[in-house]
C-alpha cells in the first residue's frame, strides 16, 4: 500500500526584477510530478544539480507549498491550510541534509542536539534512556553524547544527523544527498546504516542524489528527473541494466564498473543546458539530446510504458 503519493506536483518560484521587484517570469524548478510510494520501500530520485529534485523534497516535507498538485501521505491529502495535519507530518516525515556539519548547532553537545527534539514536541519521558538507545542505533557510544559536532568526522557527523531524523520515530525519511559530502569509503557505509535502519525499523525514504551509482545501491525504484520533470521512472534494476532515455544512458556512462577489464563509453552531454525560467519547448532535453529529431523540437514527450514492462515508463519519442 502506498503511504505516500505525489500526484502532479508543481512548484514555480517567481523572478523579480528592478527597484519595484516587478515579476518578470517563473522558474520551472518541479513541474508536474507524479508517483508512488509503497512502504519501506526507497525511491531514488537522481538527477544533477537544479534539476528541482531537492525542492521536490521540500514540497513533499511541506516546507514549501506546491504552485499546483498535491501530496498525501497514509492517504491524507496534505492541504495548504491544514496546519493541524502539517504538524502530525512533521513528526511522521524526517529529513536527513547533505551538509552534516551545517545541520548541528556547534554549541550544543550531541546530547542537547538529540533531545531537543523530544523537548519541542513534549515527549520527556525516559528521555535519558531514549537517548542512549538512539546513539548506539546509529553506531556511536554513549561517551559522544557529551562531545561537540568539531570533535567528530564527517561520516560520525552524518550518523548523529540521522539519530536526530530517527529520534521521533518518523514513517518517512527524505535524505537529501546525505553522502554526498563524505570519502567514497564512508559513504558506503553510511549507505549500510541507512539500509540497516530501514530493516529495524520499516522505514520509508526518498533518497535523494546526483549519483546514480549510490541511488542505486540503497533505492528500490529510480525516477530520473531533468529541468522539473521524470524523464524516467523504474525499478533499480531496470533502470540500471535497460535505461533507455538518453539522459538516464549518459548518467549511467558515468557509473564506474567494478572489473578493471571491462570498459564503456562515456557519454559527455553536449549542448547548451536551458534556463529553467524559460524552458525549451517540446522535449527539455533537445538542446543536449544526441538522438534529437524535428517532433523533440515541437512536442513535449509523455512518460509512457514500455511494452515489455508495464512499470518502466520512459518520457522521450524514440519509445513511443
Ligand atoms: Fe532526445 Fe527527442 Fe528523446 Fe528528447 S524526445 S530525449 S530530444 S530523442
Amino acid at each position: 500500500m502506498a503511504i505516500l503519493e505525489v500526484k502532479n506536483l508543481k512548484k514555480y518560484f517567481p523572478v523579480t526584477a528592478g527597484v519595484f521587484l516587478k515579476r518578470t517570469g517563473w522558474v520551472h524548478a518541479v513541474d508536474g510530478v507524479s508517483f508512488k510510494l509503497n512502504r519501506g520501500e526507497t525511491l531514488g530520485i537522481v538527477g544533477e544539480s537544479g534539476c528541482g529534485k531537492t525542492t521536490l523534497g521540500r514540497c513533499i516535507m511541506g516546507l514549501y507549498d506546491p504552485s499546483e498538485g498535491h501530496v498525501s501521505v497514509n492517504s491524507r491529502r496534505v492541504k495548504k491550510r491544514d496546519s493541524k495535519l502539517k504538524k502530525r507530518l512533521a513528526l511522521n516525515m524526517q529529513m536527513i541534509f547533505q551538509d552534516p556539519f551545517e545541520s548541528l548547532n556547534p554549541r550544543q553537545t550531541v546530547k542537547e542536539i538529540l533531545e531537543e527534539k523530544y523537548i519541542i514536541h513534549d515527549r520527556k519521558k525516559n528521555l535519558k534512556a531514549e537517548i542512549d538507545q538512539l546513539i548506539e542505533k546509529v553506531g556511536l557510544s554513549k561517551d559522544d553524547l557529551s562531545k561537540f559536532p568539531h570533535e567528530f568526522s564527517g561520516g560520525q557527523r552524518q550518523r548523529i544527523g540521522i539519530a536526530r531524523a530517527i529520534s521521533l520515530e518518523p514513517e518517512i525519511i527524505i535524505c537529501d544527498e546525505p553522502v554526498s559530502a563524505l570519502d567514497v569509503s564512508v559513504q558506503s557505509k553510511i549507505l549500510n546504516l541507512l539500509l540497516e535502519l530501514q530493516n529495524k525499523l520499516g522505514l520509508t525514504y526518498i533518497f535523494i542524489s546526483h549519483d546514480l551509482s549510490v541511488v542505486k545501491h540503497i533505492s528500490d525504484t529510480i525516477a530520473v528527473m531533468y529541468m522539473g520533470k521524470i524523464v524516467e521512472i523504474a525499478d533499480a534494476q531496470s533502470i540500471y541494466n535497460r535505461g533507455r532515455h538518453p539522459y538516464t544512458r549518459a548518467l549511467l556512462s558515468a557509473v564506474p564498473i567494478p572489473d578493471p577489464d571491462r570498459t564503456k563509453e562515456r557519454i559527455i552531454l553536449k549542448g547548451e543546458v536551458p534556463s529553467v525560467e524559460n524552458p525549451p519547448k517540446g522535449c527539455r532535453f533537445n538542446t543536449r539530446c544526441r538522438y534529437v529529431e524535428k517532433i523533440c523540437l515541437k512536442k513535449e514527450p509523455e512518460l509512457l510504458m514500455h511494452k515489455d514492462n508495464p512499470d518502466h515508463l520512459t518520457a522521450c519519442h524514440l519509445y513511443c
